[in-house]
């Protein structure tokens, strides 16, 4: 996959399609993988934090979630497909982990945005197994950990927000050879 570097940040730069083509077969064969997904204010905070900025560094993919990331790439003339965002892409892996019966967890958001999310995904999705899921107001963390270890799921979605969701991802992902993504507030914007 070429890469565009962007103040700093390595961003994937391939179409939606090719990207998304890569992680399904990497989670089809267990791979461990870390995906960030970065819009232009992760990459302000990562030039002003260092420790996050080291810490997103060990992704195995940061994605241009937001136009202006597409359109920063074009101004360094190395112009990209298009936006990869969170969003679309935790839509994108239920609906392909549906087709092919896969895992999840899920962590983040409030505990009744995770209840209502479970429904819809329960409804739209309803090969996916769901693992277990935690919101994300927690200060232990042992039992969320404990579990994942167990269930060793296909994909684990993180959605504490940045930086507590890649620092989560970077610090766990080693329980479980699976998809970790960090994305933000998509459980709830999926959860109606
Ligand atoms: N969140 C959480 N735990 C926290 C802080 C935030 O689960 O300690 C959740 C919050 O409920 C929301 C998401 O993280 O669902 C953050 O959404 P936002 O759109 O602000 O994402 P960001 O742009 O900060 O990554």
């Amino acid at each position: 996959i070429h890469r565009t570097r962007i103040l700093g940040v390595n961003f994937v730069n391939t179409s939606f399609k090719k990207f998304t083509d890569v992680i399904e077969q990497r989670i089809q064969h267990h791979q461990n993988t870390f995906i960030v997904t970065a819009n232009p204010e992760i990459v302000i905070y990562a030039n002003q934090h260092s420790s996050y900025n080291q810490l997103i560094k060990r992704a195995d993919y940061i994605t241009p979630d937001g136009i202006g990331i597409v359109k920063a790439a074009k101004i360094l003339n190395d112009p990209m497909p298009g936006r990869i965002s969170g969003f679309d892409l935790f839509v994108q892996f239920l609906k392909w982990g549906n087709e092919h019966h896969k895992s999840i967890y899920l962590l983040g958001s409030h505990q009744a945005v995770i209840d209502d999310l479970i429904k819809v995904i329960h409804h739209r999705w309803p090969n996916l197994a769901i693992l277990g899921s935690h919101n994300g107001y927690f200060s232990d963390s042992r039992a969320i950990t404990k579990q994942i270890q167990v269930k060793q799921p296909d994909m684990v979605f993180v959605a504490l927000g940045y930086p507590k969701q890649e620092a989560f991802i970077n610090r766990y992902r080693k329980l479980s050879n699976s998809l970790w993504i960090g994305i933000g507030g998509s459980f709830d914007v999926l959860s109606g």
